[in-house]
């Protein structure tokens, strides 16, 4: 029997082969039919430390045998008070507030639901929210309103709501971007939703940490709230523990997940400011934060997100992150003087770079890429004609050295016809 499974991104009418993985042991994947394949994308921006790293595994295992799941409304438990008070000492002191959730797309669908509770309570009128050209947020209803339209929600545009946008700051057009921004919190926006420095969905598009800071200073200037989605760029990714960090950036709420747990089990936090939390602070049962999933803080979840907090205390992840941030610059380099690609870049451990020719999230590039590096044992996924690494922090020097060898490989072969219609 052909499997059930509907997967998420794919196209089934293509038939492409899905392999089954057996078993994850740091930036390796071992698959059914005996291959080993080197994840070069930390399974979607999720795996920090390493696939099945021992203390996170270990932490899941002893809360496992402990308390499973409860309800979080109006009960608690230590896995989850650990993580909000590491939480607490670890991000900006202005973010007093953690509220838990399941994924990405939830935590800001919190943030939004958040922001215009703030203002409903201040009896104030402002509702828009502000989003940044080829910006990612999730794939719920909300995340995908504040993201980028096109071919990935044509279908659900009439669900979508209205929002602002500013383009992107790319180096050189920065003002238009800071103008736009200046205009729709004059006009009184409610909040302003941004991933800092880096927009991951969107083509790894990168921006620099002034810019952000400029954003960030508008946004304050006109009283409208600064979201920070920093579900991918958290967590190291940029080789600071938040990306904001490197712009000195405080937002009133922040988004994580992805790495929240090393990448091992769902879990989100959005952190909220004070004030954020004040406005729905009251004895009336009305104005309290109406959210919640089944699955709020789960035990075993914030057992893992808890024991991800050891590491980062503890520091030496600190190391290793530098240590793949030098490694990116030298391959990408050296891969940039040997090949026609364009617009090289790198935001701390992400490296990413384009294939000239089509653009687009369709390219045809894509599918050719994909499968030749799917042939080689190496997972990258290319975004249209965008290529990037962002492995595990574990990832060997060899096992970086195998990534660009084939990747030089797979840009040699681009140059030769097609040979299987794709
Ligand atoms: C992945 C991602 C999300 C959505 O997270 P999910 O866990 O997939 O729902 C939101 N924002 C950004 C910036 C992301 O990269």
């Amino acid at each position: 029997m052909t499997s059930p499974i509907w997967h998420p991104f794919t196209q089934h009418g293509l038939e492409e082969a899905i392999p089954t993985v057996v078993k994850g042991e740091g930036a390796l994947l071992h698959t059914a039919d005996g291959r080993e394949v080197i994840d070069g994308i930390s399974s979607w921006w999720v795996t920090t430390h390493g696939h099945n790293h021992p203390p996170i595994i270990e932490a899941i295992r002893e809360q496992a045998t402990k308390l499973d799941q409860v309800i979080f409304a109006g009960w608690t438990h230590e896995p989850a008070e650990n993580v909000a008070r590491g939480l607490r000492e670890m991000m900006p002191d202005a973010l007093t507030r953690v509220f838990f959730s399941d994924s990405g797309s939830t935590a800001v669908e919190v943030a939004l639901k958040m922001a215009l509770g703030y203002w409903q309570a201040q009896g104030a009128r402002r509702e828009g929210i502000v989003v940044m050209e080829h910006s990612y947020h999730g794939d719920t209803i909300g995340a995908m309103s504040v993201g980028e339209r096109g071919v990935f929600n044509q279908a659900y545009e009439p669900l979508l709501f209205d929002v602002a946008k500013v383009p992107f700051p790319a180096e050189g057009a920065e003002q238009a971007c800071y103008d736009a921004l200046d205009r729709a919190c004059a006009n009184g926006a409610a909040a302003f939703i941004v991933e800092p420095l880096v927009l991951g969905a969107g083509g790894m598009l990168m921006y620099s940490p002034a810019v952000l800071a400029e954003m960030r200073s508008i946004c304050a200037r006109h009283g409208t709230l600064f979201i920070a989605d920093e579900v991918m760029t958290g967590w190291g990714r940029t080789g600071t523990l938040l990306a904001c960090e490197q712009a000195g950036v405080v937002p009133d709420i922040l988004c994580l997940s992805k790495g929240l747990t090393g990448g091992a089990i769902p879990l989100a936090v959005t952190m909220a400011s004070e004030p954020i939390w004040e406005a729905h602070y009251s004895t009336d049962r009305a104005k309290m934060f109406f959210h919640s999933s089944s699955y709020t803080a789960n035990p075993i979840a914030c057992a893992a997100a808890a024991a991800n907090l050891a590491i980062w205390r503890e520091g030496s992840v600190r190391d290793q992150v530098a240590t793949l941030v030098e490694r990116q610059a030298k391959h990408l380099s050296a891969l940039a003087a040997d090949h026609e690609i364009e617009n090289v870049r790198q935001c701390g451990t992400i490296a990413a770079f384009d294939v000239p020719g089509a653009q687009g999230y369709l390219a045809d590039v894509q599918p050719r890429l994909l499968k030749f590096f799917r042939e080689n044992d190496l997972l990258l996924r290319p975004l249209g004609n965008t290529v990037y690494v962002m492995p595990p922090y574990c990832i060997s020097e060899a096992q970086l050295a195998r990534v660009y060898e084939v990747i030089a490989s797979a840009l040699r072969s681009l140059r030769e016809p097609a040979h299987d219609g794709a």
